[in-house]
This record gives structure tokens, sequence and C-alpha cells, in this order.
């Protein structure tokens, strides 16, 4: 099938029974310039150390060594800007909202396109590259549920001369800030604001699901499939590659910042 006549169909056939869940991953905001952390595109930078780096452990045996390395990394994040995927999606939820119809985006994405493009109904469950916290327990600024924005003079004192002097500290006690994202030696629980739960709530009552640019190499997406199969929800992937979806997912081969905006006019007009 046509991929924008296939996504038109979920919008207004399956979505519309109930409510339409949305998954994105880092294949969304590629047309935006930021690489892929495992993908096959040549920038994809964080291929061969993420696992090992992006840890609360290297944090500990080396948090300069984690700060520089998430700043690197965002320094092509946060200049970043929304792409047409980010624009439909905003488009959809509103189209859906004005039939009554339920939606929720989920990213796996720390960036902040999705809510720069005017996305309301969010949940990004990693975290976000725009917010630090504190190591410490029991401050204000720590998880379960503290964060603050990137204190960004203090950044760039640590850029110039990147030392343990002056990694950036909690404004609150004094102790450490670390990145705002959830860690591969973490769990979803670690922090409110990545709301799992509410995502997973969600997931067991749509009855369409959306993937769009997600590896499906990450646990919340087994998780969101599952929860699918239990309602019967149709799944859909966009991924302009060739590889083959998990059980149950239908591929639509395509570039979502074409194909999704596309398919939300041929849908709502
Ligand atoms: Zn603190």
């Amino acid at each position: 099938m046509d991929p924008v006549a296939a996504l038109a169909d979920l919008f207004t056939g399956p979505a519309a029974r109930g409510g339409l869940l949305v998954v994105t991953g880092a294949g969304v905001s590629h047309a935006s310039g930021i690489p892929t952390v495992r993908g096959t595109d040549r920038d994809a930078i964080w291929n061969r150390d993420v696992t090992e780096l992006g840890t609360y452990g290297f944090f500990e045996e080396d948090p300069v060594g984690s700060w520089r390395w998430y700043l690197d990394r965002f320094a092509s994040v946060l200049p970043a800007r929304p792409n047409p995927a980010h624009e439909a999606l905003v488009a959809l939820e509103r189209a859906l909202a004005a039939r009554g119809t339920p939606f929720l985006l989920v990213t796996q994405n720390v960036d902040t396109l999705h809510e720069r493009a005017g996305s309301k109904a969010l949940v990004k469950v990693h975290g976000s590259a725009d917010r630090v916290r504190c190591v410490r327990r029991g401050c204000e600024h720590a998880a379960p549920t503290g964060s603050i924005a990137r204190p960004e003079a203090e950044i760039a004192r640590f850029l110039a001369d990147p030392r343990e002097a002056t990694l950036p500290r909690c404004p609150a006690c004094g102790d450490l800030l670390r990145q705002h994202v959830l860690w591969f030696d973490e769990s979803y629980a670690s922090h409110a604001s990545y709301a799992f739960d509410v995502a997973l709530d969600f997931a067991m009552d749509a009855t369409a699901v959306l993937f769009v640019g997600t590896s499906f190499s990450v646990g919340a997406t087994d998780a969101f499939l599952r929860a699918a199969r239990v309602a019967r929800a149709p799944v859909l992937s966009i991924d302009p590659g060739d590889h083959p979806p998990p059980f149950g997912v239908t591929p639509v081969r395509a570039k979502a910042e074409e194909a999704l905006p596309a398919a939300v006019r041929r849908a709502f007009g």
C-alpha cells in the first residue's frame, strides 16, 4: 500500500476508534541534522560506545569525561530546528483533538524539537537535553522529581577549562550536577518526569500505534508493542531503511519528514 494512504487510513480509521499512540526515536530528528544513536548513517557517532559512556557508572568514574562527552553531543542537538515530521505531528495532535480522539506522543529523544514545534501531549521517556539535575539524594533539584534548566554560564566555564574544579554544581546544595537523561544502567522509574507509567497506561488503551524512526533497540518499544498486541491495535512503523520490523509491525517505507505531512493533509484536508 502507498505509505501516505496507509498512514492516513490509520489516522482516520483505527486511531479514531479509541486513540493513537505515536512513539518517536532518533530517525524523526535526523532530517534536523541530529545524528542517530544507533543507525546506519555515517554520522552515528555514538555507535561504538554509547552503552558504556551513557551510564551512571561512567559518570561516577569520570564526571569530567561524562560531562565533556554529553556537551560535545548536545552541541549539535540543542541548536537543531524542528523539521516537517515534527510539525506534522503537531498538526496531527490538533486534528485528533478537534475530533475528540485521544492522542499521546512519546519520544525516546532527548532533543527539544517536539516541544519547540508545538507538541503538547508529549512524554519524554529518556529525559531532556535542556535540563540537568543534582546527584545528591534528598536535594530538591535531584531525582525522583527535581531538575533545573541547564546553567549555561557554568557550562561555558567548564567548556573553557574542563576539569573537576569547574564541573557545574547544584545551586541549592553545591553537589555535582548531571544530565537529566535516562542512562543505560538506570530504570524508567528513576525519575517522575520520564513518566513511563503514563505512556504505558495510554498504550494499554490505544487503538492504533505508530512508531516513527525508532530502531526498536530499547526496552520501551517492547513494552508498547506488548500493550498493542493485547489491545489488538494495528501497529505501523515509519522507517526509510530496510530493517525487518518486529513481529506484528507493518513497515511503512518512507521518510517521516515527507510521508507524515502528506498523510496528515490527506486525512484531515
Ligand atoms: Zn543539590
